[in-house]
């Protein structure tokens, strides 16, 4: 068993999407980033990459045109995809979600949804955190997430 972290942060900026393990969250502000912003499947690519030893996505999926405005969701599935040809199963994943401003549970299905389709496991678990009122970041300002996995070995 080998367990991952990963950490993942974006700034909120009008006139961006809002999207997170795939689904397009209604938000005012969306997420600034070179690819499509999704900074949950960023921490999840993270998580994974650590595990296995793998190195972080700046090396997997670089700031190259390859990969600008690039479906998150996407590389989720082409990491996933590099882990088992290196013989390497998810266990498990969770996930904490730090952003202020947007209500998320209406979405806490989809987002599950997605993530156990790619990761290939029913273990999968989302937590949002608003912060209550004290916010997070400056409201509205930034989305942070963190991820934590677990991968298992494939016996010879
Ligand atoms: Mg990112």
């Amino acid at each position: 068993m080998l367990i991952g972290f990963g950490y993942d942060r974006h700034p909120l900026v009008s006139g961006r999407k809002l999207i997170l393990a795939g689904v397009e969250v209604e938000s005012p502000f969306g997420s600034l980033g070179h690819s499509d912003g999704d900074a949950l499947c960023h921490a999840v690519i993270d998580a994974l990459l650590g595990a296995a030893g793998l190195g972080d996505i700046g090396e997997w999926f670089p700031e190259t045109e390859e990969y600008k405005d690039a479906n998150s969701l996407e590389l989720l599935r082409k990491t996933v995809e590099v882990l088992e040809k290196r013989g390497y199963r998810v266990i498990n994943v969770d996930v904490t979600l730090l952003l202020s401003g947007v209500r998320l549970s209406p979405y806490r299905e989809a987002i599950l949804g997605n993530l156990k389709r790619v990761l290939k496991t029913d273990k999968v678990n989302v937590k949002f955190k608003s912060g209550n009122s004290l916010g997070f970041e400056g409201e509205g300002k930034g989305i942070s997430c963190y991820a934590v996995c677990l991968l298992q070995e494939a016996s010879g």
